[in-house]
């Protein structure tokens, strides 16, 4: 049985006051959403952890960082490292989002690196792949995501066993267009089987979430699908009482 986990990546937003609005409003919905057999993570700025740790105090609520160093110490500007994520009370980290993919040039290999970097440190990472519109459309979707998690399986071996994969298609971050449950589960029970080929114990546990302009209206299609074990939210995640929604929407029909 895997847990469902939600996680909400704020990307470059949030800032002090937002941050304080928020975790009120956040803290006080939340007792009314029944979390159990859950897990909710946000993923702030990472120079915001400290604020929103101190202010969101419910046990349930985890945080993480929302990308981390492929180094672990020494003379790297502007890196962060999964150590210090972890003093700041991170629980988990993105790893290879798409916008870090390809913004910043991170290739499969960095994406390795630092997912073993987060699981020295006691991090879950959750590694993202997923394909572009023009991958998709010219049926090579597979060769991508292939290519993507083949580069994680080799790397991390066993390790696998200490990950989340989040299948995040490029065309649907931040477009407002999701994939439908449909595409979505199609590739959910693809990743999975492919991981299968490795290990079926280690494809049986590992939680694959779905991320793409995820909503309330279309978070209860996606939770009904077999193979999709959350879900990562980035533009509805800031909206508490989208997010709240989000949150207790109950899979099962
Ligand atoms: C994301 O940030 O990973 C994401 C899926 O964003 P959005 O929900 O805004 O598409």
């Amino acid at each position: 049985m895997r847990t469902l986990l939600i996680i909400a990546n704020w990307k470059l937003n949030g800032n002090w006051s937002f941050n304080e609005a928020y975790a009120s409003a956040f803290s006080s919905g939340l007792k009314d959403v029944d979390v159990t057999g859950r897990q909710i993570v946000i993923c702030p700025p990472s120079i915001y952890l400290q604020q929103l740790n101190a202010l969101i105090l419910n046990q349930d609520i985890y945080f993480g960082g929302q990308d981390l160093s492929d180094e672990t110490a020494g003379a790297f500007t502007g890196e962060i490292s999964g150590v210090m994520l972890k003093e700041f009370g991170c629980r988990y980290v993105l790893v290879g989002h798409s916008e870090r993919r390809v913004r910043h040039q991170e290739s499969n290999e960095i994406v390795v690196r630092k997912a073993l970097n987060a699981i020295s440190a006691g991090l879950i990472p959750v590694i993202c792949v997923g394909e572009t519109l023009e991958q998709r459309q010219s049926q090579q979707m597979h060769e991508v995501l292939s290519s993507q998690l083949d580069a994680i399986l080799q790397g991390l071996g066993e390790q696998v066993e200490q990950v989340v994969l989040a299948y995040e298609p490029i065309w649907a971050i931040g477009t407002g267009q999701t994939a439908s449950a449909e595409q979505a589960q199609e590739v959910h029970s693809w990743l999975r089987e492919r991981v299968g080929k490795k290990s079926h114990s280690m494809a049986q546990n590992l939680q694959i979430i779905y991320g793409g302009s995820v909503k309330s209206d279309n978070t209860k299609q996606l939770l009904n699908m077999p193979d999709i074990d959350g879900l990562l939210v980035g533009g509805s995640s800031l909206v508490v009482s989208e997010f709240l929604s989000i949150c207790q929407v109950n899979e099962g029909i």
